[in-house]
């Protein structure tokens, strides 16, 4: 498994690579966006994990300059920047996932294992569900031939029963998820997001549907003919 790090912080840098050399990775590191493109052009890289403030640009651009050229190596983005607004900037374009600084090295670790063992992580590969289809990382939604426009939380909700198609998702895993794009989930959001994708989800056609399975969570299941 090869790594990139984009960061220009050369101590920073320097630990990081220490560390998943550690963890059993080849590690390759980028200080400037120039690099990193370069790099990425010529070396097929498992994963990348990517500073966002560089001298050169910011990682934001070279993201989506990265997505924008089809280029879909899973990206874990460092950033200082704490707020919701950065971090869902960084996911509408692409990134997988968010770390924040400072963060302990062992979370950096699972976080980048947790990015290879997603099932089509690497590929981005388009998850089925019956008549419904969803490409991992351009998180688009068809129910058939039709295309289905869903908000960010249905999308991420949709995702995770699709990735787990016939089994039960407990409340708290989605409620987990959902923490990454809004910081105030409040106590009934998930049943109320759930509620809206099941009823777009039916009015399109799908021929899997949402069930809730009491107590526990809910699970997507394609329909019974
Ligand atoms: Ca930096």
């Amino acid at each position: 498994m090869r790594l990139l790090i984009v960061e220009d912080e050369a101590r920073i840098a320097e630990l990081l690579k220490r560390a998943l050399e550690a963890a059993g990775f080849a590690v390759d590191t980028a200080h400037l966006c120039a690099d990193a493109r370069e790099a990425l052009s010529v070396t097929s890289y498992d994963a990348a994990i990517l500073d966002l403030g560089l001298p050169d640009g910011d990682g934001i651009g070279l993201l989506s300059e990265l997505r924008a050229s089809d280029c879909r190596v899973p990206v874990l983005v460092l950033t200082a920047r704490d707020t919701v607004e950065d971090r869902v900037l960084g996911l509408d374009t692409g990134a997988d996932d968010y770390l924040v600084k400072p963060f302990a090295m062992s979370e950096l670790i699972a976080r980048t294992k947790a990015l290879l063992r997603r099932p089509g992580g690497a590929l981005g590969v388009v998850l089925k569900a019956g008549n419904i289809t969803m490409d991992s990382i351009g998180r688009d939604v068809s129910v058939g031939e039709t295309t289905l426009a869903l908000p960010r939380r249905e999308c991420a909700i949709l995702e995770h029963l699709m990735r787990r198609l016939g089994r039960v998702v407990p409340k708290a895993v989605l409620e987990e998820k959902l923490y990454g794009i809004d910081d105030e989930l409040e106590s009934n959001a998930i049943p109320v997001h759930v509620h809206h994708l099941r009823r777009k989800l039916q009015d399109a056609g799908a021929s899997a549907e949402i069930h809730t399975v009491r107590g526990v969570g809910y699970l997507l299941a394609e329909a019974k003919t």
